[in-house]
C-alpha cells in the first residue's frame, strides 16, 4: 500500500462521480480537492440517467414557499419545513449557477426557461436539458467544469474503508484500483455515492448504487436515519432488462395514461388518479398487478408521433425494448427507485461523525421525508454541495488509528436483492421483513450489501405504520411523526490492521 505524497493538511476527499460530488469538489474551490470516483467520469452514475429533470421555482406563479409546500405534502409529516424552504429557495440560484457552466436547458420561444409540470408538483417548476435527457446534459457540464477545474484532481478507484484519528474522527480513505490498494489521507470526506436500488431485484439505479457509501457512513459510527424510505418508481418499462429503463413521471403530466389490458383506468378511484403522488401510484400499479391485470402507461393519445421529439430518451429506451410508444402502449411496474433515508447530517452536510459529510442520495438532510418529491434530488446535491463547501469546518485529524473496514467477502448480491423485493419492497409486513432481517444480520459483519440490506429491513419492521412510500400491509394507520435512527454497535464493526506505508 502506498499514500499519494501531497499534503494532507487542507484536502477534501470527495466520493462519488454525480451531481452531489462534481458540485461539491466545484464549490470547494479554491480547496485542494481528491475527487475519488468508482466509474471514469461520466459513467456509473445515477444522475446521468435523470429524466424529469430539476426542481425549481421560477415561474411568475410560482414561490419557494409554494416549492416547498408541495414537498412536504410528498414528504408525508417527516420533511423539515425550514430544510425544504431552504433548498427551495436555493433553486433559481443553482439554475442560475449550471447556466454559468454551460447547462444547455430548454428554453421557451421568448427565451425564457422552458418550465413542465410533474405529479405532486402545484405548478410548473421543472427546469430540463434535451428534453428528457437532463441528468446527461447537466453531468456532462458538471464534468467539463471539474476537468478543466486547477483545484481538482480526480482518481478512479472504489473506495473500501475510512481512515480514522485517534479521537473517532474521519481522516481520509482506503481506495482500490487495478488491483493497486492506496491510503489517501484528508482533512474530511465528503460522501456522494449515490443510492441503494441496486439492492432490488426491479430497480431503476445503474448497478453500482447499492448503498457502498452507506455501508462506509455505518461502519464508522455514523448515525443513520429513515433507513426505510425506499421510493418505488411506477412506471418502470417491463421489457425485461436490469437495470430497468425509466418512463418518466412528466408522460403523465403530459398526458399519458395508466391503463391495464382491458384498457381501463387502473388509476380510477384513488384521490389524485394518474398524477398522485408517486408512491400512491406504485402501489396501485402493484395491487393491479397482484390482480394478475399488466399495466401499460399508454402515451398513444396525448403525444402520439411526437414521442421522438417530446421525450427523446424514453422513446429511444422503448424502441431498444422493440417497442413503438406512438403505436402501442408501454407495459410498466413498479422499481427501487430513489432512497430518501440515509447518513443524517446537519445544514452544512457534516454527519455525526468528525470529519465525515454527505451529499446527495447517500444523504437524511430533512428535505424528503418519507417521499420524495420527483426532480427534488438533483436540487438537493445541489444546494447541500454549496452548504457544505460554505460550512466546512473541520480541526485537522489527529494520529491515524487501524483502518474501519469496508467488508465485500461473500458479496451474495443476487440473493440479497431478491430477498429485498419479495420482502421489503411496495407493501411489507412483520413476518417477510423478520425473514429478511434475519436471513441478512449473519452476513452484515462481512457483506456491504448485507449490512445495508439489514439496516433498511430493520428499520422498516419497526416503523410500525404506513407513511409515504413506507407501506405495511399489518399496520396500515399512521403513528405520530417519528424518525428512526440507527448507530452500528462497535462489536459489528471490524478493524483491520492500520499498513504501514
Ligand atoms: C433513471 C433515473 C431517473 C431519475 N430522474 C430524476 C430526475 O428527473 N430528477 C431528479 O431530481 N432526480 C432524478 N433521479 C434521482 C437522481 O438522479 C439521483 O438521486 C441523483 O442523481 C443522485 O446523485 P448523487 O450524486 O447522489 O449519486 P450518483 O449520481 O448515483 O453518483 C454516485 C457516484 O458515487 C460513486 N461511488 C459509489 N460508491 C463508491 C465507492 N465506494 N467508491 C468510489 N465511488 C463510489 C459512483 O461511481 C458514482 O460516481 C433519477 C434517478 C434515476 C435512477
Amino acid at each position: 500500500m502506498n499514500a499519494l505524497s501531497r499534503n494532507s493538511a487542507d484536502r477534501v476527499i470527495v466520493v462519488g462521480g454525480g451531481v452531489a460530488g462534481l458540485s461539491t469538489a466545484l464549490r470547494l474551490a479554491p480547496r485542494p480537492v481528491t475527487l475519488v470516483s468508482a466509474s471514469p467520469l461520466g459513467l456509473g452514475t445515477a444522475t446521468g440517467w435523470a429524466q424529469g429533470g430539476i426542481a425549481s421555482a421560477m415561474a411568475q406563479d410560482d414561490s419557494a414557499a409554494l416549492h416547498a409546500a408541495d414537498t412536504e405534502v410528498a414528504g408525508a409529516g417527516l420533511t423539515e419545513p425550514e430544510v425544504a424552504l431552504r433548498i427551495a429557495a436555493e433553486g433559481p440560484r443553482l439554475i442560475d449557477w449550471l447556466v454559468g457552466l454551460g447547462a444547455p436547458f430548454d428554453r421557451a420561444a421568448e427565451g425564457d426557461l422552458a418550465l413542465g409540470l410533474e405529479a405532486a408538483h402545484s405548478r410548473r417548476r421543472i427546469v430540463r436539458a434535451g428534453g428528457d435527457a437532463t441528468g446527461a446534459r447537466v453531468l456532462e457540464t458538471l464534468v467539463r467544469a471539474v476537468l478543466g477545474s486547477p483545484w481538482i484532481e480526480v482518481v478512479t478507484a472504489d473506495v473500501t474503508a475510512l481512515l480514522r484519528d485517534e479521537h473517532g474522527g474521519v481522516a481520509g480513505i482506503v481506495a482500490e484500483s487495478d488491483g493497486a490498494r492506496f491510503r489517501i489521507p484528508a482533512r474530511a470526506v465528503v460522501l456522494a455515492t449515490g443510492g441503494l436500488g441496486g439492492l432490488y431485484a426491479s430497480t431503476t439505479n445503474p448497478p453500482g448504487a447499492t448503498g457502498r457509501g452507506l455501508a462506509l457512513a455505518a461502519r464508522a459510527g455514523a448515525v443513520m436515519r429513515d433507513m426505510e424510505f425506499v421510493q418505488f418508481h411506477p412506471t418502470a418499462i417491463a421489457a425485461g432488462r436490469d437495470p430497468m429503463p425509466l418512463a418518466t413521471e412528466a408522460l403523465r403530466g403530459e398526458g399519458a395514461r395508466l391503463i391495464d389490458e382491458t384498457g381501463a383506468a387502473v388509476m380510477a378511484g384513488i384521490a389524485g388518479g394518474d398524477l398522485a403522488p408517486r408512491d400512491v401510484v406504485a402501489r396501485g400499479i402493484f395491487q393491479a398487478l397482484q390482480r394478475g391485470r399488466t399495466v401499460y402507461l399508454d402515451a398513444r393519445g396525448a403525444l402520439g408521433a411526437a414521442m421522438p421529439t417530446r421525450f427523446p430518451t424514453v422513446a429511444a429506451l422503448c424502441a431498444s425494448a422493440g417497442l413503438d410508444p406512438a403505436r402501442q402502449p408501454i407495459p410498466v411496474r413498479p422499481a427501487a427507485h430513489y432512497h430518501m433515508g440515509g447518513v443524517k447530517v446537519d445544514a452544512h452536510g457534516a454527519s455525526t461523525v468528525p470529519g465525515l459529510y454527505a451529499c446527495g442520495e447517500v444523504s437524511s438532510t430533512g428535505l424528503h421525508g418519507a417521499n420524495r418529491l420527483a426532480s427534488n434530488s438533483l436540487l438537493e446535491g445541489l444546494a447541500y454541495a454549496r452548504f457544505i463547501a460554505e460550512g466546512l469546518d473541520t480541526p485537522p485529524p489527529g494520529r491515524l488509528v487501524p483502518e474501519v473496514a469496508s467488508r465485500r467477502v461473500g458479496f451474495d448480491v443476487a440473493a440479497i436483492r431478491s430477498l429485498m423485493e419479495s420482502h421489503v419492497g411496495v407493501v411489507r409486513e412483520a413476518q417477510g421483513l423478520a425473514e429478511a432481517v434475519a436471513a441478512m444480520a449473519p452476513r452484515a459483519a462481512f457483506c456491504d450489501a448485507a449490512l445495508v440490506a439489514s439496516l433498511v429491513a430493520r428499520a422498516a419492521l419497526a416503523r410500525e405504520e404506513s407513511r409515504g412510500a413506507h407501506w405495511r400491509s399489518d399496520f396500515p394507520h399512521q403513528l405520530a411523526p417519528h424518525h428512526t435512527e440507527s448507530t452500528m454497535a462497535r462489536a459489528d464493526v471490524a478493524a483491520e490492521p492500520l499498513v504501514a506505508e
